[in-house]
């Protein structure tokens, strides 16, 4: 049999940001399709006007073209298969839903939904609960639809216009099996299910009726998708035989879910009192009614958050357990473990989009925060595949390569900050001086810095090494865009700066730094500053441990960072000494030194 080119499609609903599960869908739907030669689709599924939110689509677009994970068919590329989007097939599902009532396979039903209330309610009452009223093969007769009721009155209801179309399951139930790329065989009873509407008289289509007639005609091979979706899979292979398109149903590939991180990697000894109480007053903000026994609830997090390794086991309910500490417990277990949600980022303290979200709920996102969009999508896409190998750092090229759905584990993926950081970082060093430069430059204007694309460049080289995010390079490196404030450097760096220079003052030190002042300013341009400052100090008979510590703070308010004369060429040499000659003052000052 020939081989079909393989047609995948990442499917997102526009109902707001996409999450970062949403992203790795759609890049292991581009690298599945990439390392087959094969196609990638972006079809936007927009048949729930009520969930519809503007901005989301173009939010999706913006965040694949970002990350480099451009759709080769989509509603804005166009393509042989369009309109890409749902809301623009309307017109051709309807004849999906009337073919498979003509032939039995589906039936219009008239219940209101004040009816599948008491329905739902009745059940309910009778089985104290435990049971849950399904429509389907036992109870579709008692309901009202073209079933149960005779042609002339199925007629007059249509006339009405207010129907919904329903799938008819089997009445003799049946196992549903199919093959999962990731699962293996999944086996569903039909059991299980219930007929699931599938076209509503608005003329929509409901989710699961787009969703096949358009992967159908969209000659799609491969359905990847996150698992929430494994569920609804028995319905779509029915769908299938029930169109006679059975022989072109596609592999299926449901992804786990991303976890919430271990709480070891956001919890460290220095932080973890500021993130209990941080933990605490997103607890008392949902719970007010607690508010009075704040304190013993900050007593009872700060245990639980003693052992960090141990907390989440620690958070199950005991018979002894006051009624604060119950809810305490459920609070942080729901936030502490299972799926990776959109506001743990905020509690959390890390991103979980792609881009900000500007909407009635914001959210922070990865290229604000400053990760490099490749960086991203190295760790995602390791964030649920095993390459099988020590390897860690792939280019896009390299994922394309060693990608496989088998590999793609069956278990949660837990998301971990501190190893997204490392990724970040990697990619910064490994980096293009210029293009992290092109990165930095928005961020240093937004500060009101002037600076040329060169200058970046070199700031770049310098810092890469030192920073974890684009913005540090502005934030952690502000000497190289403004003077120094030393009234704020010795705010910042108070202790190191008395210990380094301060305490060792003195009228002496004061002639001994202006005679280096003009030693330096007396060079050339071509004379290297290295040589000259340690025949300097040579010359005084003095130790670097004199000298580097009051040049660093001069230079850059802080002992750390890079290399101190490189530095000072990238400054500028007669700014270093401007600096030089205000430090001394500074510390004159500071010390009442004449
Ligand atoms: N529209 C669905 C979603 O929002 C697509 C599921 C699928 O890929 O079939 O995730």
């Amino acid at each position: 049999m020939e081989k079909k080119a393989v047609r995948v499609r990442f499917a997102p609903s526009p109902t707001g940001a996409l999450h970062i599960g949403g992203v790795r869908t759609a890049l292991y739907n581009y690298l599945w399709a990439k390392k087959h030669g094969g196609t990638f689709i972006l079809r936007i599924e927009d048949t729930d006007q009520t969930r519809y939110v503007e901005g989301a689509e173009a939010y999706i677009m913006e965040a694949l073209e970002w990350l480099g994970i451009e759709p080769d068919e989509s509603p804005k590329k166009g393509g042989d298969y369009g309109p890409y989007r749902q809301s623009e097939r309307k017109a051709m599902y309807g004849q999906f839903a009337e073919q498979l009532i003509k032939e039995g396979k589906a039936y219009y039903a008239f219940d209101t939904p004040e009816e599948l209330d008491a329905a739902r309610a009745k059940v309910e009452a009778e089985t104290e609960g435990k049971g849950k009223f399904k429509y389907d093969a036992s109870t579709r007769m008692s309901m009202r639809n073209s079933l149960s009721l005779d042609a002339g009155t199925t007629q007059q209801y249509l006339d009405k216009g207010e129907y919904v179309v329903r799938f008819k399951l089997p009445a003799i139930h049946r196992d549903i099996i199919f093959d999962d790329a990731v699962r293996g065989t999944v086996t569903y009873s039909t059991e299980e299910m219930d007929d699931k509407v599938l076209f509503k008289s608005d003329g929509m289509p409901t989710y699961h009726l787009a969703n096949i007639v358009d992967d159908y005609h969209m000659k799609i091979t491969h359905v990847i998708r996150g698992e929430e979706w494994l569920p609804s899979t028995p319905l779509h292979v029915l769908l299938y035989e029930a169109f006679g398109w059975a022989e072109a149903r596609p592999q299926f590939a449901h992804l786990s879910l991303i976890l919430k991180p271990a709480p070891d990697s956001y919890l460290t000894k220095q932080n973890k009192p500021a993130m209990a109480e941080k933990f605490l007053n997103v607890f008392l903000s949902k719970q007010p009614e607690f508010a009075e026994n704040k304190d013993l609830l900050a007593q009872t997090i700060t245990q639980l958050f003693q052992d960090v390794a141990s907390v989440t086991s620690r958070l199950n309910p005991k018979k002894k357990d006051k009624p604060y500490k119950l809810a305490l417990k459920a609070f942080l277990k729901k936030s502490m473990s299972g799926k990776l949600s959109k506001r743990d980022g905020d509690l959390l303290g890390f991103p979980v989009f792609p881009l900000d979200w500007n909407g009635d709920e914001p959210f922070r996102g990865f290229r604000e925060w400053g990760f490099l969009p490749q960086a991203v999508l190295n760790f995602l896409a390791l964030l649920g595949w095993n390459p099988k190998s020590e390897q860690e750092i792939f280019t896009l090229e390299e994922l394309v390569d060693a990608f496989d759905l088998d590999e793609v584990v069956r278990s949660g993926a837990r998301f971990d900050y501190a190893k997204a950081k490392w990724f970040n970082q990697q990619y910064m060093i490994k980096g293009e001086d210029s293009a992290l430069a092109e990165m930095m430059q928005p961020l240093a204007t937004a500060k009101g810095y002037t600076v040329s694309k060169e200058y970046l460049t070199q700031v770049a080289n310098l810092l890469k090494q030192r920073v974890e995010f684009i913005p540090e390079f502005i934030e952690k490196g502000s000497y190289f865009f403004t003077d120094l404030d030393f009234e704020v450097v010795k705010e910042k760096e108070g202790k190191n700066l008395r210990k380094r220079v301060l305490n060792k003052w003195s009228a002496e030190k004061s002639a001994t730094f202006l005679d280096l002042h003009q030693a330096l300013a007396q060079l050339a341009d071509t004379d290297d500053l290295e040589p000259a400052v340690d025949a300097f100090m040579e010359s005084k008979g003095l130790g670097k441990g004199e000298v580097m510590p009051a040049l660093r703070f001069a230079i850059s308010g802080t002992m750390g960072g890079p290399a101190l004369y490189e530095m000072m060429e990238v400054i500028g040499r007669a700014k270093s000494l401007d600096r030089i000659k205000a430090f001394v003052e500074f510390c004159n000052a500071e010390t009442t030194v004449a």
